[in-house]
């Protein structure tokens, strides 16, 4: 028996940076490199990232997309004429491939356009919860219209996203869910005495409360939320891995200004974008995820799990599909510094409880969020079409 041919794949991602969405592309195109290229609207370590596993890459020739700065709201006639110029080059480009597979929302309009132009069928790896806050009302309704008319398939990485899709007036025959995957091997591969080492490196004591928070600098990531709970916990220390990855960086000045208010600027360091976040994971007591709004999905959460550490989360969006509260981790309310200081509080005067809630926590996010079962599940909707 012979096996099909390896489809080849056009992927689009309009970012340059490594957020969630990219690292979870960097592990799907890497199984579908035969053949493949991926096409960025932005360069960036992202772009160095998919190249240091030997994938095809181009970027964006135009750099049109540097202006179409608000994907969620409805672009200027300026920026829609820039996404027609990109798109028509990618509809050129779509005619050496079998497939476009877009990675984002604003991947998805060029892709969209191209795959109308060139034929070629599209997959679009919603990744995004088409709703206020996140999205204005018309921005989410006009492109679930336009996937509606082009996509050939949706991935929606969790319930929470799909149902949104289908809320914004998107077919929900079009929708497939694939939880996010994680490889659990680089959390496997740090040692206890690598933790210890790593917070020593930090100046922070083998026994004292560590809080570790992980994630993109945005309002809606909630760092403030831990801020607030860490000045009603004063035994926690925390570490803020991470950095304003599209623009926030006024955002990330008034946190460290927000810490000095609250006074507790001494128990926090913030440590900017990180290659080390299993590490810095398991040197953790807790980890915390605190996101305002409705979480897409989540990978810190199951990196957490993997990590072995006990994992807080905000119950909304996603999340409520990794965690079940108190079984495998906690969940608190969005935006409630009092819950989080609580959930902490009880982290800190159980720590066999919190080790039990862990190991379950590992063993789910190992079962239910590996790597291979999200490869799996992309591959077969691929080969489907
Ligand atoms: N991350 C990282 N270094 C950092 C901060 C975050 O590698 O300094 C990674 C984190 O480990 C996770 C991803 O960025 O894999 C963030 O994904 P998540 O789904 O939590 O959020 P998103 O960026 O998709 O909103």
């Amino acid at each position: 028996m012979t096996s099909a041919p390896a489809r080849r794949i056009l992927f689009i991602d309009h970012a340059g940076v490594l957020g969630g969405a990219e690292f979870s592309l960097l592990d799907i195109a890497t199984a579908h490199a035969t053949g493949s290229e991926v096409l960025l609207l932005a360069d960036g370590p992202f772009r160095r990232a998919l190249e240091s596993r030997g994938l095809r890459v181009s970027v964006d020739p135009l750099g049109a997309f540097a202006s179409v700065r608000k994907a969620s709201r409805l672009p200027s006639v300026a920026a829609a004429a820039d996404v027609l110029r990109v798109a028509r080059l990618v509809a050129v480009r779509a005619r050496e491939f079998d497939l476009i597979y877009a990675n984002s929302q604003k991947a998805f309009v060029v892709g969209a356009l191209a795959s109308w132009m060139s034929g070629r069928p599209l997959i679009w790896h919603l990744r995004d919860i088409l709703a206020p806050p996140h999205f204005s009302g018309p921005a989410a309704r006009a492109v679930v219209w336009l996937a509606n008319r082009v996509a050939a398939r949706v991935i929606a990485n969790s319930a929470a996203t799909s149902a949104a899709f289908s809320a914004a007036g998107g077919r929900a025959s079009l929708v497939r869910v694939v939880h996010n995957g994680i490889d659990r091997a680089p959390f496997d591969a740090v040692s206890d005495a690598v933790a210890v080492a790593c917070r020593a490196s930090l100046g922070i004591a083998a026994s004292a409360p560590l809080v570790v928070h992980a994630g993109r600098f945005h309002a809606w990531k909630g760092q403030q939320v831990l801020l607030r709970a860490l000045a009603l916990e004063p035994r926690a220390q925390a570490l803020f891995v991470g950095a304003p990855l599209f623009g926030e960086e006024a955002f990330a000045d008034e946190l460290k200004a927000e810490a000095h208010r609250l006074g507790v600027a001494t128990r926090v360091q913030f440590l900017g974008f990180r290659d080390d976040v299993p590490q810095l994971m398991r040197a953790a007591t807790v980890v915390v995820h605190s996101s305002t709004y409705p979480e897409p999905f989540g990978r810190v959460i199951v990196e957490g799990m993997l990590a072995g550490r006990p994992v807080i989360a905000a119950r909304a969006g996603g999340v409520t599909e990794i965690v079940n509260d108190g079984e495998t981790g906690w969940l608190v309310p969005p935006n409630d510094p009092g819950a989080l200081a609580r959930a902490i509080a009880a982290v800190i005067d159980d720590p066999a409880g919190a080790a039990s809630v862990a190991a379950r926590g590992a063993a789910h996010a190992r079962a239910n969020f590996s790597r291979d079962a999200m490869l799996r599940g992309v591959a077969s909707i691929i080969e489907a079409l």
